[in-house]
């Protein structure tokens, strides 16, 4: 089913098919961090990533959030719809942490009255920087339409996502999406939701249970996936 590699990212590659509207999704256990500057492997993530992902994406999917999910082929690979990627990261933070916390000088764990939505111009060589809306209009990588409507996907998505994650027992402190656009032009949510693009807690501990334990090198990063693809297993069982 895999024609050719047309893409091969950190922590991915993508794959056409004989199908040009559809893609295959491949995820690898390498890691890095601060935009290439760490890389490691992380033992088992691609399995975890992908798994987490698609059942994610398929509960957006039922609460009406369009994505690119098409179905799971195996452990690690995904068949999924083919866009063009908004080059925009959306971040959406329910608790101060990372750079937030890093810029604007406060302590990580402070719980915000409303969730933020930032964006990061979606560029390596520039190191992803931060961008204020009206200049992504400026270098037109979104229409204000189309701003609008990612913002407010992004918001939904988080309502939808923490309430999920609280029911086990994980606080969703903030996550990193990325948007694409299908043939037509609708926006759908791309790329993965997995603990590489998200801060998760244990709501219990505080433990964290994400990428900053490779970030960070606080150790147990295999079994920290490991536990919260667990809870998330467990959840779907229920
Ligand atoms: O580092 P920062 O605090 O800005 O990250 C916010 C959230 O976005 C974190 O959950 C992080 O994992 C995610 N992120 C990401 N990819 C990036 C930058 C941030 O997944 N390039």
């Amino acid at each position: 089913m895999k024609k050719e590699m047309i893409y091969e990212g950190k922590a991915k590659k993508v794959w056409s098919t004989e199908d040009p509207d559809q893609l295959i999704v491949s995820y690898k256990d390498d890691a890095t961090a601060f935009n290439g500057l760490k890389k490691g492997t992380i033992r088992g993530k691609g399995v975890i990533n992908n798994q987490m992902s698609n059942i994610l994406m398929k509960r957006l999917e039922e609460a009406g959030i369009p994505t690119h999910l098409i179905r799971e082929l195996s452990e690690r690979e995904t068949l999924v719809k083919r866009v063009e990627i908004v080059p925009l990261e959306v971040i959406v933070r329910n608790i101060a942490a990372g750079s937030f916390a890093k810029r604007y000088g406060v302590q990580e764990g402070g719980v915000f009255d409303e969730p933020t939505v930032e964006f990061s111009y979606k560029n390596d060589a520039l190191g992803d920087p931060l961008l204020c809306p009206s200049h992504a209009l400026a270098l037109k990588l979104a229409t204000k339409e189309e701003l609008a409507e990612i913002e407010a996907m992004a918001l939904k998505i988080n309502e939808i996502l923490k309430a999920f994650w609280a029911d086990c027992g994980v606080r969703l402190v903030d996550f990193k999406l990325e948007f694409g656009r299908l043939k037509d032009g609708t926006i759908v949510l791309a790329d993965e939701i997995s603990p590489d693009t998200c801060r998760l807690w244990d709501s219990a501990t505080g433990k964290k249970l994400d990428k900053d334990r490779f970030r960070r090198d606080l150790g147990g990063v295999e079994d920290a996936y490991i536990e919260v693809m667990d809870r998330l297993r467990k959840h779907e069982e229920e």
